[in-house]
């Protein structure tokens, strides 16, 4: 029986598992795929506090290994329900059940996908998600980054040192990404701007050759790319709780900034809940906020 047990070992609920050891409650950490999350893919953090710059995978060390030295156990398997019987909880994943006083979901999200033909077949042969993990793959080649936040407009300033052109294709003519980075891309002279448009169509050989792209005015333009690098949201993660925990239209977890569920005993941090900043600063804060929670909850039943 654990104190707290935490779903998912992203900046929240690696967080959430340093708060939880330093208040000495017995933490299990349950991930289903490598810890760090989301922020694991970005190539150059600047907007933390005191850490001017930094990868995402090294943020992500980082607060993993310090949540390790403080006796947080991880377990990578992934959770795929809990079951509520007031004072206990029973986190069952694909192995094996866990039980525990309080649970904190901190599951992220995943990669929304364009929903075109072959897409899913192009992974790896064209079409990407990450571009820091496949970025280097087309060096002094042609590449287009899909969408118009902050992941789209990074992903375009990173692949801008490494492939000979960059199509940063959005469907409207302003971004939703901080200006400071919409800045920088237009200093660079590979980095061509396609406004008003979305990818209608993947063509490829064996892999992607190029892109379809039409406007608002519906003129379709075939723009030839060696890579496709898609970077319009994500989706929360949250499906698998779904019949115990109340969630909006969305998907995200109806949460406040108490980051207290509908069930008592379990909270949820980071960008799995609903929230209107959703940033590495304040994943991490959630993580504050629902371990502590956690531990008064914990804390409640002894
Ligand atoms: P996002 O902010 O939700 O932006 C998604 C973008 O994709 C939007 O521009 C959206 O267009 C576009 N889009 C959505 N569906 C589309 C579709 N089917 N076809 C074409 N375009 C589509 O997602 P994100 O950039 O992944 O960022 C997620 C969160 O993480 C944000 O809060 C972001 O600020 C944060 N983040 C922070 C950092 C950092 O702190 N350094 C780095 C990366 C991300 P519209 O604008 O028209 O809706």
């Amino acid at each position: 029986m654990y104190d707290i047990i935490i779903i998912g070992a992203g900046p929240a609920g690696l967080t959430a598992a340093i708060y939880a050891r330093r208040a000495s409650k017995s933490v299990l950490v349950l991930e289903a795929l490598s810890y760090g999350g989301q922020i694991i893919n970005t190539p150059d953090i600047e907007n933390y506090p005191a850490v001017p710059h930094v990868s995402g995978f090294d943020f992500a060390t980082k607060v993993y290994q310090q949540a390790e030295a403080l006796g947080a156990e991880f377990v990578f398997e992934k959770a795929v329900g809990i079951k509520d019987s007031g004072s206990t909880k029973t986190v069952v994943t694909t192995e094996n059940e866990y039980e525990c006083k309080a649970v904190i979901i901190a599951t992220g999200s995943e990669n929304r996908k364009l929903g075109l033909d072959d897409e899913e077949k192009l992974v790896g042969r064209g079409v990407s998600y990450c571009a820091t993990c496949d970025g280097a793959f087309y060096r002094g080649k042609k590449v287009a980054v899909v969408g118009g936040g902050n992941t789209a407009l990074e992903d375009a300033l990173y692949l801008a040192d490494i492939a000979e052109t960059v199509y940063l294709i959005h469907r409207r003519d302003a971004f939703r990404g901080d200006e400071a980075t919409v800045t920088s891309l237009k200093q660079r002279d590979n980095v061509k701007f396609v406004f008003n448009s979305t990818v209608t169509k993947l063509i490829a050989d064996k892999r992607l050759t190029s892109i379809e792209v039409t406007n608002k005015n519906g003129e379709a333009d075939t723009i030839e790319v060696n890579g496709l690098f898609v970077a319009v949201g994500r989706i929360p993660e949250n499906q698998n709780f779904a019949e115990l925990i109340k969630l909006d239209e969305a998907g995200y977890v109806t949460a406040g900034e108490d980051c207290e569920t509908n069930v008592a005993g379990i909270f949820a941090a980071g960008d799995n809940r609903t929230k209107s900043v959703r940033q590495l600063v304040t994943a991490a804060a959630d993580g504050a906020v629902a371990a502590t929670a956690a531990v008064k909850f914990a804390d409640s039943l002894r």
